[in-house]
C-alpha cells in the first residue's frame, strides 16, 4: 500500500543529533530554519496561500520560542525543523491577519502530501509533550530532553523516562464467504452516513493477528481466517498507528457481542457504487476519506487487488 496520506515522512530525522544538544542549538541560530507551530494539536496555517506556516527566526526570538518546547524534527536537505508548542493561539495568530490554527483534518484537502506528513508529524510530537507534563509513576512535572524526543521526571528518586506514545489500532477489510462482498458497519457517532471497515485497539498480551480476530467477533459475529497484514498508516489524531488486514469470513449472519456498531451490512462491489464521498453531506452512505487506510482498503478490495491466497 502506497502513497497513504501522513506517511511518506519527506524529513531526514537524524536522530543521532538528539544526544548533540550544542549541535542543535547552533542550527537554532541558523536563518533558514523553519518552525512549525502547534497549539492544542492544531498546526498553523497561511488562509491566502492555503499553505503551513513556518515562523522565522527573528518571530521566533520575539516570542521567547527557544526554550524547552521545541521539538527537532529532522532536516529537509540542509534546512533543520523544528516544531514549537504554543500554548495560546493569539500569541502567534496575532502577528499575521492571515495566519489561523487550523486542525489538520479541515486542511488536508488543501495541502500537499509532503506537507501533510510534516505537519502530522509535529502535532503528534506536541499533543504527547502537552499530555505527559507529569509522571505517570510519582506524579512529579516531567521535562523536555533529547531535543523533545523523551521527557524525564524532573525527580532525582524517580527519573523515569517517558517516550512518545503511540497507540497501534488493527483495521480490517473482511471478505464474505462468496467473495462478491465486504463488511461495512458504522458508529453511531460518526458523521451522518458514514460507513466503513471494522477497526479496534491492541490489547495488552495479544497478537496483531489476534486482535482483527477478536474485533471482528466482537462487533459483528463474524469469525474470520486467513488474517493478512496489507499495510500501515499513521494517524496522529491525537496517536494511533492504524495496522491495515485483511481477512476472510468463515459465515455471514451478523451477531454482534458489543453495541459498538449501530449498522452492519455486507456491501458487494456494485452496491459501493451507490455509495458517495464525505462530501456529500446529505448522502446516507458515504465511504471514508480516501485519506483514510480504511479507504484504501476497500478501494484495493474493490479492484480486486487483495489475495487471499
Ligand atoms: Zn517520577
Amino acid at each position: 500500500m502506497e502513497n497513504l496520506t501522513y506517511a511518506g515522512f519527506a524529513l531526514e530525522r537524524s536522530s543521532e543529533l538528539r544526544l548533540q544538544h550544542d549541535e542543535v542549538q547552533r542550527l537554532k541560530d541558523q536563518d533558514n530554519l523553519v518552525i512549525l507551530p502547534v497549539c492544542n494539536g492544531k498546526n498553523l496555517f497561511n488562509n491566502s496561500n492555503n499553505t503551513y506556516v513556518a515562523i522565522s527566526l527573528s518571530e521566533a526570538r520575539d516570542l521567547n520560542l527557544f526554550d524547552e518546547e521545541m521539538i527537532f524534527l529532522g532536516f529537509d536537505g540542509k534546512v533543520p525543523y523544528f516544531a514549537a508548542n504554543i500554548f495560546k493561539e493569539d500569541q502567534i495568530s496575532g502577528l499575521n491577519i492571515h495566519w489561523e490554527f487550523k486542525s489538520l483534518h479541515s486542511i488536508i484537502n488543501l495541502i500537499t502530501f509532503t506537507q501533510a506528513s510534516i505537519l502530522a508529524y509535529a502535532r503528534g510530537m506536541s499533543i504527547w509533550h502537552s499530555n505527559s507534563v507529569f509522571c505517570g509513576k510519582c506524579g512529579m512535572r516531567t521535562e523536555s530532553d533529547e531535543e523533545g524526543h523523551i521527557r524525564k521526571c524532573i525527580s532525582l528518586e524517580c527519573s523515569k523516562k517517558i517516550f512518545p506514545r503511540i497507540d497501534p489500532a488493527v483495521i480490517t477489510l473482511v471478505e464474505h464467504p462468496s467473495e462478491e462482498s465486504c463488511l461495512l458497519g458504522r458508529q453511531a457517532n460518526w458523521p451522518f452516513g458514514m460507513y466503513s471497515v471494522i477497526a479496534g485497539f491492541l490489547e495488552i498480551g495479544e497478537s496483531l493477528e489476534e486482535c482483527v480476530k477478536r474485533e471482528v467477533e466482537e462487533e459483528t459475529g463474524i469469525i474470520v481466517n486467513r488474517v493478512l497484514y496489507q499495510g500501515s498508516q499513521p494517524w496522529p489524531f491525537p496517536s494511533s498507528l492504524m495496522l491495515g488486514f485483511a481477512a476472510k469470513a468463515e459465515n455471514f449472519q451478523f451477531s454482534p457481542k458489543d453495541n459498538e456498531l449501530e449498522k452492519i451490512m455486507w456491501v458487494s462491489r456494485k452496491g459501493l457504487k451507490e455509495f458517495t464521498e464525505m462530501e456529500d453531506i446529505d448522502s446516507d452512505k458515504k465511504l471514508p476519506s480516501k485519506h483514510s487506510i480504511a479507504r484504501t482498503l476497500i478501494d484495493s478490495w474493490v479492484k480486486r487487488e487483495i489475495k487471499f491466497l
